[in-house]
This record gives structure tokens, C-alpha cells and sequence, in this order.
């Protein structure tokens, strides 16, 4: 039904302040757990890493793409995750808390939906939440800075990480102790750590540890429907793939996807 005529209590709408995205920049949404250090441990989360809630999140971002066309690409860590909106995007008239709100929904609602599909029968016992910013990069010199310093982000916590679950878990040592232990050691430092006490080799821990996740639309073929005579129709789709893979350097993922941040 449409709105009769305003009422005097309309003057209320005017004290939301505008927040509309500049123009022509590009708009990255980082969404983190809240409280995931506690959520994790009441989860039983493996330390360092627990595969499936790294596949979780990075279902839940695959959602976050099938439904919104102008994220380009995602990039996920932990239990946060980056998503880039291309600069032309017009979604909600590019109004900050309309796209951050509706990104974190749609991505914690995906969380408590398909929890199950990771975590079995183990119950979901909090609430996941997440919050969410929206930060505007002018050029993609800036947004693959961006990226490369959360890249760089997920290697130094994951160097850290292994080192010091590996101190706790292996050589018996308190959380206090594994802290002192690497309290100021370079990366060099940390990978002969692992190798001569612990036999790892850094470099042979699973990429997805190591580099993040990295979600891209790739063209899919898929069988449309048949036909009366059973011959199936082919079409081609675009859907969202996860990646482990480096996006600092410029070969080979930038070159291969040249069109990404066009
Ligand atoms: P805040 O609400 O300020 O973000 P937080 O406790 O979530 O607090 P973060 O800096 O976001 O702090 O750190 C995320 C925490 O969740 C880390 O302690 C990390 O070890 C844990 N975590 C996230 N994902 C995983 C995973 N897949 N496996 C194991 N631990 C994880
Ligand atoms: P937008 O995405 O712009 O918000 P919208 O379709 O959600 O679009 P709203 O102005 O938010 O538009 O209106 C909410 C709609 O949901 C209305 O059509 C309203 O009738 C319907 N709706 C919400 N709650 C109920 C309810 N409990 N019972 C029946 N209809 C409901
Ligand atoms: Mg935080
Ligand atoms: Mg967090
Ligand atoms: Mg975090
Ligand atoms: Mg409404
Ligand atoms: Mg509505």
C-alpha cells in the first residue's frame, strides 16, 4: 500500500547521516569473528589450524559471491575474510552500512546454515558473529597492497602459530613459555625451530595454511536440461572457486587473471 502523507514525526529520518562509498574507488568489506579465540577453544578447534572451520568459512564467503555479482574477489585468513567490490559497483547506492550489514549477514547466516556440513553433529554452542568495514581503495595499486598485506599477514601468523602450538603441544611447554621461547625471532629463525626440533618443514605445510584462501569465479560447464531425445543441453556458468595460491606476486595469478581488476 503506499505511504499516506508524512506525518510530523518524518523529521526523525533526517538525522541519519549520509554514509554513501565514494565513486569510482574500490570498496573492500573485511569481515573477523568476534571473539573467535574463545570460540575456537570451545569448539575444540586442531591448533594451529582446524581444516574444517577454514572450509567453513570459506563456504560461507562462496555464498557471499553467488549472491553479490560486484564482489570480484575474496581473500580469507582465520576467521576473517576480505571481499572486493568492483569500483563501478552501484549496490545499494554504494551506501557504507547497507553493504557492510548486508555482507555480514549474509555471511554469519551462512555460518550457523552450514556449520553441520563441516562439524558434523558437534553442536553449534554460541553464537558466531562477525563485524564488518567497508575501506576505499582509489586504485588497484593501493587494493593489491591491500591484498598482498593480508597475504603477508596470514604467513607471519601461521609461522608464529605452528612454532608455538608446536612448543605446547609437543615439547610440553605453557603458553607463557612458548611465547617467551619466540619472543623476537626472525622467520629464519622460527622455520630452523621447527626443522631441528620438530622435523617440520615449513614448506610442506598445506598451501591453504600458509597463503589463505583465494575466491574467484571461474566458467563451469553444467547440463542445462535434456532434450525430448535425452541428448543433454551444455551451458557454461561463472561460480565462485576457492584457491590456495600466491597473489603477491604478479605471475602466475595476476597475469592469468588479467581481468580481474579491470
Ligand atoms: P576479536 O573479536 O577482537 O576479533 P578474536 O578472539 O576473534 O577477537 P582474532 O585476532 O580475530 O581475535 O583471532 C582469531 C582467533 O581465532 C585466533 O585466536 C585464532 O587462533 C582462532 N582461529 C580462527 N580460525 C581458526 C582455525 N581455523 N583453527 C584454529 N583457530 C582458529
Ligand atoms: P528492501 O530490501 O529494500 O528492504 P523489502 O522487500 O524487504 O525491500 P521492506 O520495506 O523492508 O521491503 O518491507 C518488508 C516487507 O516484508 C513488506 O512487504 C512486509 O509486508 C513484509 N513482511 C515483513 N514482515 C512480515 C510479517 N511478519 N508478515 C507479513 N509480511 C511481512
Ligand atoms: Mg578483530
Ligand atoms: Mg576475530
Ligand atoms: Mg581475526
Ligand atoms: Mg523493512
Ligand atoms: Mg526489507
Amino acid at each position: 500500500p503506499r505511504r499516506m502523507a508524512n506525518s510530523k514525526y518524518e523529521y526523525v529520518k533526517d538525522f541519519e547521516l549520509d554514509d554513501t562509498l565514494l565513486p569510482n574507488c574500490w570498496i573492500v568489506v573485511r569481515i573477523d569473528g568476534k571473539g573467535f579465540t574463545r570460540f575456537s577453544e570451545l569448539h575444540k578447534f586442531e591448533k594451529p589450524n582446524d581444516k574444517r572451520a577454514l572450509d567453513l568459512m570459506d563456504a560461507c564467503a562462496k555464498e557471499v559471491l553467488n549472491e553479490f555479482p560486484d564482489v570480484r574477489i575474496a581473500f580469507g585468513e582465520s576467521d576473517e575474510y576480505s571481499f572486493v567490490l568492483h569500483k563501478s559497483a552501484k549496490l545499494y547506492g554504494r551506501r557504507s552500512s547497507k553493504i557492510v550489514s548486508i555482507l555480514v549477514s549474509c555471511f554469519s547466516a551462512n555460518y550457523v546454515r552450514q556449520w553441520s556440513n563441516f562439524f558434523g553433529n558437534q553442536p553449534l554452542s554460541s553464537t558466531p558473529m562477525f563485524d564488518g568495514r567497508a575501506i576505499l581503495y582509489p586504485d588497484v595499486k593501493t587494493l593489491r597492497d591491500y591484498l598482498t598485506w593480508r597475504q603477508v599477514d596470514t604467513h607471519i601468523n601461521n609461522q608464529y602459530n605452528t612454532c608455538f602450538w608446536a612448543l605446547v603441544h609437543q615439547a610440553g611447554l605453557s603458553n607463557a613459555e612458548a611465547q617467551a621461547t619466540l619472543k623476537g625471532t626472525d622467520t629464519g629463525a622460527k622455520n630452523e625451530l621447527l626443522f631441528s626440533q620438530f622435523g617440520i618443514n615449513y614448506t610442506h605445510l598445506p598451501e591453504q595454511f600458509k597463503k589463505g584462501s583465494v575466491i574467484i569465479r571461474r566458467h563451469q560447464e553444467f547440463v542445462a536440461k535434456h532434450q525430448d531425445d535425452g541428448t543433454a543441453v551444455v551451458r557454461t556458468r561463472r561460480v565462485p572457486v576457492v584457491m590456495y595460491c600466491d597473489i603477491i606476486k604478479e605471475q602466475p595469478f595476476w597475469s592469468e587473471n588479467a581481468d580481474l581488476l579491470s
